[in-house]
């Protein structure tokens, strides 16, 4: 049998090279960006046509190539910033795979203009998928310009793949911002078709953070820096108060390159550790130096993982490094009256919540006249919508004296189903009360329920909005005096994304100029004192969660706006709240866990009371 082994061509192995490199406009904007940085650019600018699907223009005014190099450079590992597998521990710029170019070559129409300060023409190459098309001198400005036009234009399979326009959108304004954040010194713009995004001039870090997240976050910043002998802290941390607005823009950066770490990142949330509510995210720009021999770079393709060999003090300096910025700045003392930062101590000054339990003995069972009076207003707005759900709840009637619990379902009793406990309607037995104000004990008839209010709810209206967002019939109240919020570019452009979920489940929000949205109605079940918070504070949840958990939008929109707006652990009820609670916890389609798979409730039945004493 004759040899069948082939070398790809250059072509196809650029393209499938090129996977790796681009998977979207936005990571092509980052590898361009990352060139004009590496060659010393101080200007720097950007154009990008339909969110980078048709073009993406970076513009820099730094060294240039000579003619030779120009044609290298889209050579697959041509680079000019490593000589030596040693060099690779040494690494101080940000590109040194040399696959940038070649990549996106392979996979769009691009167009180079370089010239050297020391020449008097430069080169224009236009190349596309990895053919060259045309290279000929040409007389311009010192420094280079590529494009990169229709990418994908050779692979429908992967253009297809692509975002919608305001979320490739939202994958460039990141990127950008991340690399302005990391050079200050350098300037920067970003226009979007015709219009101008930013324009970011050269100065102080400071500054940059202003230009990028805009005025408000003047004042809020706290200067943050720790130096040893391993490694160097700079940067700026947002003062907690501010956390909220802040929406969780969390930038660590080393040696100027940008990386994700979740273990640095606590170790900066847990500096701010009771200064914070458990859904607030402190805003922090940091730049850590270390000695290249210390970290490898080479981790991840798209390079925002990084190996520390000591992380462990790396943690520890940070986290050093943010409390004492805290404690410097005087942070800490001014919060200590202002935030909830521990329920016990504020327990300890308030004799009205000390009592810890709060026994409530006057039972009433759910389908009683005084409930449904009650349940047409104030807290228990929080419930409306589940009622219906409430009547698969097994309930004991009165002749049901004999029977203990069922655990089987009355309407169909063949089918086996899990534990679903029902309260017990005995006026004289029933007791539903709290304890630590975090959790309702509600009596049945062979023992207790504890349920976890805070999950418990997260959990009931999780599903109540799945099942809004699936029939688009979320109701609205409005706004008696419609907010606008200013949302900057990347979460205008997630917004515009999410519109018709935000819709359906009730909130009226429209576009409001640039980067602006007016928030004309939120949901009706809601008790909403601040909508802007609640809408902000939405958002924040629904990019933690994309991060951490990559959900679909409808079950990210359901699970964010369900811990939102769900009452929280501290919060006191009054019996018929509890009740209600209990009701439509077990009415839900998955009642025995939270929406983070956290147990909603635990059973305390006769045996093991029995079992406590012995008998
Ligand atoms: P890498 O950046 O990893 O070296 P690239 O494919 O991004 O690989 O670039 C290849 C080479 O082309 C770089 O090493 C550099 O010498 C040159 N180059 C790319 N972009 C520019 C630019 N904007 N200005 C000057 N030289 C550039
Ligand atoms: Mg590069």
């Amino acid at each position: 049998m004759s040899d069948i082994i082939q070398l790809l061509p250059d072509a196809i192995a650029n393209q499938i090279a090129a996977g790796e490199v681009v998977q979207r406009p936005a990571s092509a904007l980052k590898e361009l960006l990352e060139n004009a940085v590496d060659a010393g650019a101080t200007q720097v600018q950007v154009v990008v046509k339909e969110s980078g699907k048709q073009l993406i223009q970076v513009i820099d005014n730094g060294k240039g190539m000579s003619a030779t190099d120009a044609r290298m450079s889209f050579e697959r590992h041509a680079t000019s910033k490593i000589r030596s597998s040693a060099d690779l521990f040494s690494i101080r710029t940000f590109g040194f795979r040399g696959e940038a170019l070649a990549s996106i070559a392979a996979v769009a129409q691009v167009e180079l203009k370089t010239r050297q300060a020391e020449s008097e023409l430069g080169t224009l190459i236009q190349i596309e998928g990895s053919e060259v098309k045309k290279q000929e001198p040409f007389a311009g400005n010192i420094g280079t310009s590529v494009s990169m036009k229709n990418l994908f234009f050779n692979v429908p399979a992967r253009r297809n793949f692509l975002k919608s326009n305001p979320v490739e959108m939202r994958h460039i304004v990141d990127e950008f911002q991340r690399v302005a954040l990391s050079y200050s010194e350098i300037g920067f713009t970003l226009f979007q078709q015709d219009l101008e995004v930013y324009s970011l001039t050269p100065g102080k870090l400071s500054h940059r953070i202003v230009g990028i997240f805009g005025k408000n976050y003047q004042g809020q910043l706290v200067p943050c820096e720790e130096l040893t002998p391993h490694v160097n802290v700079k940067g700026y941390i947002g003062k907690p108060e501010n956390a909220k607005k802040t929406r969780g823009e969390q930038f660590f950066f080393v040696n100027n390159r940008f990386i994700k770490s979740s273990y640095l990142n606590h170790a900066v949330s847990s500096a701010f550790e009771g200064l914070l509510q458990p859904d607030q995210h402190p805003f922090y720009v940091l730049f850590l130096e270390i000695d290249p021999s210390h970290i490898d770079i080479n981790v991840h393709p798209t390079k925002t993982e990084i190996k520390f060999d000591d992380e462990r003090t790396i943690y520890a300096v940070i986290r050093s490094a943010v409390k004492q910025a805290l404690g410097a700045h005087h942070v800490v003392p001014s919060l200590d009256f202002s935030l909830d930062v521990n329920f016990n101590e504020k327990w300890d000054k308030d004799p009205e919540k000390k009592a810890q339990v709060d026994r409530e003995y006057s039972y009433k069972s759910f389908n009683t006249p005084e409930f449904k009076q009650a349940s047409t207003s104030g807290w228990e707005k929080l419930f409306e919508g589940t009622q219906q759900g409430t009547r698969n709840i097994n309930r004991a009637t009165p002749s049901d004296e004999t029977e203990v619990l069922t655990f089987e379902s009355r309407a169909n009793p063949d089918e086996a189903t899990e534990f679903i406990p029902r309260p017990t309607e005995t006026e004289s037995t029933g007791a539903t009360f709290q304890v630590e104000l975090s959790y309702v004990v509600a009596q049945m008839s062979a023992g207790f329920l504890i349920i976890d209010q805070q999950t418990a709810h997260e959990r009931i209206l999780y599903e109540r909005y799945l099942r809004q967002l699936k029939l688009a019939q979320g109701t609205s109240q409005q706004c008696l005096f419609p907010p606008t919020i200013n949302l900057g570019p990347s979460d205008f452009a997630l917004v515009m994304d999410i519109m018709p979920e935000l819709h359906s489940l009730g909130f009226m929000v429209s576009e409001f100029g640039k980067d602006t949205v007016l928030i004309q109605g939120v949901p009706a079940d809601i008790q909403v004192k601040n909508e802007k918070e609640l809408f902000e504070g939405l958002l924040e949840q629904y990019k933690h969660f994309k991060s951490e958990l990559s959900l679909d939008t409808r079950e990210n929109l359901a699970r964010s706006l369900a811990r939102k707006s769900s009452l929280k652990k501290g919060q006191k009820m009054n019996s018929q709240e509890m009740e209600t609670l209990v009701g439509q916890l077990f009415a839900c389609q998955t009642p025995n866990y939270g929406m983070g798979g956290n147990k909603t409730f635990v059973k305390l039945d006769l045996s093991s009371i029995h079992s406590f004493f012995g008998k």
